[in-house]
């Protein structure tokens, strides 16, 4: 399943195809993904300029100039892909010779059976939402209702966004009863952090994945401890790591595979069991356990 960092690096993928352009046409080939497309779907979308594609925890949110958000998600198994030129239905409408539609930026996505929603831009191009196991989806509300929508009112603070500190998560943490890593999972303490880089941010910051949640605060003050603000260093870090290795990707992808994945190379702890830890002068051999039905891996030497 896609983490922040890899809807990150999606919405800068299709932010030069998106933003500032009109949707000139916007197909959805099914009724539904994970849920039904709403009535008005294709006619709220049609005509409309994206102002912005803006992201929320593990949500793309494109702004249109009506006073629409687009809320989209990939689910398990979505991705998009942009083509050049514009395609309606596999014939190529416009653009310059060679592109066809076979030239996709993601190669991963050429099964065009799994192609479900495709937005026409002015830009030129043609952004096409694949998804084998539609668990993904989409849905249009009314900026003015955003507050209210229950897709995204359970969210906590944005993992890298201004509010989001040591005293923020301390106090989220002060009367949990759950492990450390139950709690960074819990996407009301903290939006948008999975299983991978919760074990990566954990493994940084030197703490058990077993430790108490609550250890984080003080007792009765619940003031931050040193362990909070180590665990909000690490995840900033973490996180700002994988960005970035995900835009070298974008540009690299659309050379080679083209797939937006996960950036495996900048997992220091996760999938390595057996491995020794890469924490200098640790010298500890990384362990997996299964922990709320999760695959956790850790540093028993090292990780406290
Ligand atoms: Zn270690």
């Amino acid at each position: 399943m896609p983490e922040l960092p890899e809807v990150e690096t999606v919405r800068r993928g299709l932010q030069p195809a998106m933003e500032g352009s009109k949707i000139l046409k916007a197909e959805a080939r099914r009724k539904d993904l994970r849920f039904p497309f709403q009535k008005d779907f294709i006619a709220r979308l049609e005509g409309q300029v994206v102002t912005g594609l803006g992201r929320r925890a593990k949500y793309l949110m494109a702004d249109l100039a009506s006073g629409d958000v687009l809320l989209m998600h990939l689910g398990m198994s979505g991705s998009f892909r942009v083509l050049e030129g514009q395609v309606l239905e596999g014939k190529v409408l416009e653009g310059k010779a060679g592109d066809t539609p076979g030239q996709f930026h993601h190669p991963r996505s050429e099964d065009r059976a799994h192609d479900h929603v495709v937005f026409h831009m002015s830009s030129g191009a043609a952004v096409v939402f694949n998804d084998p196991r539609r668990f993904g989806y989409m849905k249009i509300i009314a900026r003015n209702a955003l507050e209210d929508e229950p897709l995204l009112s359970g969210l906590g603070p944005e993992p890298l966004g201004n509010e989001f500190d040591a005293a923020m998560l301390a106090k989220a943490c002060a009367n949990k009863k759950t492990s450390l890593k139950a709690a960074l999972l819990d996407q009301r303490v903290v939006a948008g952090l999975g299983n991978i880089y919760v074990c990566e941010v954990l493994f940084r910051a030197h703490l058990s994945p077993r430790r108490l949640a609550a250890t984080l605060a003080v007792k009765k003050t619940a003031e931050p401890t040193d362990h909070a603000k180590c665990v909000v260093s690490a995840i900033h870090t973490v996180l700002n790591q994988a960005i970035k290795a995900g835009g070298s990707s974008i540009s690299d992808h659309r050379l080679t595979s083209g797939e937006l994945g996960y950036f495996q190379h900048s997992f220091r702890v996760y999938d390595r069991e057996g491995e020794t830890c890469q924490t200098a002068g640790c010298g500890g051999i990384v362990r997996r356990f299964v922990q709320n039905g999760r695959s956790t891996f850790w540093c028993p030497k090292c990780q406290k």
